[in-house]
């Protein structure tokens, strides 16, 4: 971190954010829509490939149709539900019908997802700045000590060109940490990874297939390892709708059995697993997997400072039921934008620390719930328990799939609602390590 002294009021800029996945994006977009000068920095140039499944549920479709953008997603692969796979069973789940949610989801890449919303931000008026890398934290050594479980007031970054090496300063008056999983600018300010919390990792890659365009996504839930043992975690193929379609596995590192497990060979056995009809083979793969992290159930932090929030990944943001981590992006960034403007409008650090109210308040329950199915789950016998005997069922996985992707109903209690606050009310009185 590099100490110094504010640049004069004429070079600030009201926010910085860094990153330009969805968290960051979704950030400028809404800032610059409420007339903030927002300066964005994305280390590479748009658009840019991002490992990722590729997946928007309901959740995803709504934030981009609250920012104005699902008109641009006619072109994308539009799906119906879910066909569940698991433990010699099929089950096609609709996605539920919601007030607030649409009942369809789409597969896009990211390479042109995170264009689109990003290109939105700068036409709202943010400036985007590309093959910029946030380096270093610019720290306002004046607030002081920083009290534990906060980050120190960060006013600016030192930012390096990625294509001429040149490096300057950006200040401002609030910064949004939004730069994805590894996180190397919000480590740098002082946020880590609660190692007590799940974990995924997971790889995906492309694949030629005469069932692109198939009109549901697919989950396999009872992957295994090449010894033919039930690991935690899925596998999944979603169709592209454009003659591809993206095929990954997830794992919970949740407990140290599953840290050895080889994601690669785990893929390796998917792809042989899975239902012949798709073509999946080496023949038909478009190139060599790739992998990340998915850092969920908001296991890292601290996410607030007097002048600066963390959003998205950067935040531990994934939904920790499905490894869904695009709407949770754009929503935490949207959280962060009110937080920001809240403060930049005169509400100051209390309006900041708005932002880990807001957040707990939104997914604080929610992702207590999710993170004690993790530790169920992560015991194969009851793994075997549960989704076995889930599968029996369609009503019983309709359920499981409003719980798990976060569409409950606030306006009525059917089933899921009933039995999610059954198990909310159960897990409030449960240790959450
Ligand atoms: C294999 C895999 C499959 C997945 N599948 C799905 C799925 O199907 N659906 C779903 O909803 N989620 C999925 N996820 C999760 C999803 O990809 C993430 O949750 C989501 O991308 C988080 O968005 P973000 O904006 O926080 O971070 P990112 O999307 O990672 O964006 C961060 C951005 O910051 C930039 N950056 C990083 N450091 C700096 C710096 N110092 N300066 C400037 N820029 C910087 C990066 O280049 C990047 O563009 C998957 C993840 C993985 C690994």
């Amino acid at each position: 971190m590099e100490p110094t002294d504010p640049t004069p009021a004429h070079d600030l800029h009201d926010v910085l954010v860094v990153g330009g996945g969805p968290a960051g994006s979704s950030c400028a977009y809404w800032l610059a829509e409420a007339g903030w000068d927002v300066v964005l920095v994305e280390k590479k140039s748009f658009p840019r490939e991002k490992t990722c499944g590729d997946g928007l549920t309901p959740r995803s479709v709504r934030q981009l149709a609250d920012m104005g953008l699902e008109h641009a997603l006619a072109g994308a692969h539009r799906f119906d539900g879910l066909r569940a796979h698991a433990y010699g069973k099929v089950l096609e789940l609709a996605w539920p019908e919601h007030p607030s949610f649409p009942s369809y989801g789409y597969v896009i890449t990211r390479h042109d997802l995170d264009l689109l919303v990003n290109e939105h931000a700068a036409k709202a008026g943010a400036t985007v700045l590309q093959h910029t890398e946030a380096v270093t934290p610019v720290i306002d050594e004046r607030q002081g000590a920083v009290p534990a479980g906060t980050l120190p007031a960060c006013i600016g970054a030192v930012v390096r060109d990625t294509e001429t090496g040149a490096r300057r300063e950006l200040r401002a008056r609030y910064v949004v940490v939004a730069d994805g999983a590894n996180s190397r600018f919000g480590r740098a300010l002082g946020t880590g990874r609660d190692r007590h919390r799940p974990m995924g990792m997971a790889l995906r890659g492309y694949y030629t297939s005469p069932r692109h365009d198939d009109p549901f996504i697919e989950s396999h839930l009872d992957i295994r390892d090449r010894s033919g043992a039930v690991v935690p975690g899925y596998g999944w193929i979603f169709p592209l709708g454009d003659g591809r379609v993206n095929v990954g596995v997830g794992l919970l590192s949740t407990d140290r059995r599953w840290k050895g497990v080889n994601t690669s060979h785990l893929m390796d056995a998917f792809i042989d697993w899975a239902p012949r009809s798709w073509g999946l083979s080496p023949a038909t793969s478009l190139g060599p997997p790739t992998g990340g992290k998915l850092p969920m159930g908001l296991a890292v932090g601290p996410r607030v400072g007097p002048t600066t929030v963390v959003a998205g990944d950067a935040a531990g943001s994934i939904n920790p039921f499905n490894g869904e981590g695009i709407a949770y992006g754009y929503e935490t960034g949207r959280l962060a934008a009110a937080s920001v403007g809240a403060a930049l409008a005169g509400g100051g650090a209390e309006a900041i620390a708005g932002y880990e109210a807001a957040l707990d308040e939104m997914y604080g329950l929610y992702y207590r719930v999710a993170r004690a199915f993790i530790r169920l789950i992560s015991r194969p016998e009851l793994m075997h328990l549960c989704v076995g005997t889930g599968m029996y069922s369609a009503s019983i996985m309709t359920w499981v799939l409003r719980i798990m992707a976060n569409l409950l109903r606030p306006d009525e209690i059917g089933p899921a609602e009933a039995v999610y606050r059954t198990v909310a009310a159960l897990t409030r009185a449960l240790p959450d390590p």
